[in-house]
This record gives C-alpha cells, sequence and structure tokens, in this order.
C-alpha cells in the first residue's frame, strides 16, 4: 500500500453512476485516490466516497457541470486541494437520446454536444496545464462510431469528436509523458443504455456481439485500469474498442 505522499490521484468525470462508478471504484482498488464527479446525482457520488473510505481508500464527491467551463476550472481547484494534483482523467460523463436526425431539436444536439463534446474539451484544456507529467488520460468515446447505426447521428458525431480530441491531444502533449487514449465500449448494461429499451431489443443488442451478451461496467474498468496504469505506458492516442467483437 503506497503512502499518502505518493499516492496518484485520479479524476473520474461522471463517476456518480454506471460505467464511472464502476472506474471510480476500479482504480480505488488499483490504489489511487479518487475524485468522483458528478453533475445532480449527490447522493450517489457521497454513497460511493463512503464505499470506498471504508474499504480504507481515499475519495472525495466533486459537483461540476462538465458543459461548463468555469465549473470544470473549479473543479480541478477542489480536487487539488481536497486530494492533491491529479495525475488521471477519465472522462466517462456522458449523455444519449436516440432520435433521428430529421427529428432531432437544436436543444438535444446542443445538449449532446455540450456535454459529452464540449466536456471533454473543458476537461482536457484545464488539464493541459494541470495534469502531472508522466500521468494518463482516458476518454469514453463509444462503439457506435463504428456501427453507424440509424437514429444515434447526434450522439455517434459528438463521440467522433471526442475521439479526434483524443488523437491529436496525444500529439499536442509531447514531452509530458502523459498518455491520452480512448475506450469505446460496445452496449453496457447501464441506464444511460437501458432507459426507453424494451426486453426484446435489449435481447437484441445483447445477442449482436460474438460472446452473446451486454456488457457490463467492469468490462470497460478493467480497460480504463489498464489504459491509466503502468502496462499501459506505451499506448498513447488510441480507442480501444471493448465491446464483445460486436464490431
Ligand atoms: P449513465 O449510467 O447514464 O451515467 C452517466 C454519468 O454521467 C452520471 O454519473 C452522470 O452524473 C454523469 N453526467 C451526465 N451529465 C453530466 C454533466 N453535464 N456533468 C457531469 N456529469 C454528468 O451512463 P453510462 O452508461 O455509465 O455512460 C458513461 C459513458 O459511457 C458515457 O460517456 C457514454 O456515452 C459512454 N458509453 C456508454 C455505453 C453504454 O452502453 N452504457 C456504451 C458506449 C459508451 P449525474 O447523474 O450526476 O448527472
Amino acid at each position: 500500500m503506497s503512502t499518502q505522499a505518493q499516492q496518484r490521484i485520479a479524476l473520474v468525470t461522471g463517476g456518480s453512476r454506471g460505467i464511472g462508478a464502476a472506474i471510480a471504484r476500479r482504480l480505488a482498488r488499483d490504489g489511487f485516490a479518487v475524485a468522483i464527479n458528478y453533475a445532480s446525482s449527490a447522493a450517489e457520488a457521497d454513497a460511493l466516497v463512503r464505499d470506498i473510505q471504508q474499504a480504507g481508500g481515499r475519495a472525495a464527491a466533486v459537483r461540476a457541470d462538465v458543459s461548463r467551463a468555469e465549473d470544470v476550472r473549479a473543479m480541478f481547484g477542489q480536487v487539488e486541494s481536497e486530494l492533491g494534483r491529479i495525475d488521471v482523467l477519465v472522462n466517462s460523463a456522458g449523455i444519449l437520446e436516440i432520435k433521428p436526425l430529421a427529428e432531432t431539436s437544436d436543444e438535444l444536439f446542443e445538449r449532446t454536444f455540450a456535454i459529452n463534446t464540449r466536456g471533454t474539451f473543458n476537461t482536457l484544456r484545464e488539464a493541459a496545464a494541470r495534469l502531472a507529467d508522466g500521468g494518463a488520460i482516458v476518454n469514453v468515446s463509444s462503439t457506435t462510431v463504428v456501427l453507424n447505426l440509424p437514429g444515434y447521428s447526434v450522439y455517434i458525431a459528438s463521440k467522433a469528436a471526442v475521439e479526434s480530441l483524443t488523437q491529436v491531444f496525444a500529439k499536442e502533449l509531447r514531452g509530458r509523458r502523459i498518455t491520452v487514449n480512448a475506450v469505446a465500449p460496445g452496449p453496457v448494461a447501464t441506464e444511460l443504455f437501458m432507459k426507453g429499451k424494451s426486453a426484446e431489443l435489449i435481447e437484441h443488442y445483447a445477442k449482436m456481439p460474438p460472446l452473446e451478451r451486454l456488457g457490463q461496467p467492469d468490462d470497460i474498468s478493467g480497460v480504463v485500469s489498464f489504459l491509466a496504469g503502468p502496462d499501459a505506458g506505451w499506448v498513447n492516442g488510441q480507442v480501444l474498442r471493448a465491446n464483445g467483437g460486436i464490431a
């Protein structure tokens, strides 16, 4: 067990629920002090902090709407003062609303890009100055980017942009020994995926990958643990599609 002085610090956006919560738990088990960002799910974030602390770890909940640059700036400041300098940033905050392009409102287009794309941009820009040298960044994209499913146009576009930011930012951090990668999950059994789908449709998605099951949040947290850890030190600017072989 590392001492507090040597302990690495991770910030997980959208860490209150779903995949982000599994990532926060896993990084805490890996020995990180973990900052758990949320926008509205304070009770879930606080409960997760308590769980991690009861297991002997260090954690703090931090509220910020990632689509707002001033919130993100304040979030980095709060994490630095409560836990210390950030080594690992994981961008898991995201939303999905399925709608044919022709029926997509201006508001839905803007909200999707504000949270999924601008939210990632905001934390990356802040991380450029504030992440510790030798750190790691993991952005959460989506395998829908290569599936091109009807109804997902705006969501896919917002995540394709995240993959582009990942690849360019990895090069812009030359000299800092910071890796920047993305994980692109296939269908994972969280509220984001389940919401509004019939049992038949969920079963249809579950049968799509050759592994014939939905992903679970820990299928993704293990990949993030790898990308944030020492074994992935030479993996940089990549998109790892963790999806049961769906694409
Ligand atoms: P989820 O269960 O709905 O959780 C979403 C998380 O994002 C929550 O913690 C939520 O916090 C946070 N969030 C939403 N808007 C936010 C904002 N403006 N600022 C800060 N946090 C915000 O979703 P999930 O399935 O875990 O998805 C996590 C990531 O994986 C997303 O980027 C998603 O696009 C991606 N993904 C998911 C799947 C899947 O099948 N589940 C597949 C591919 C990719 P609050 O509740 O506090 O708002």
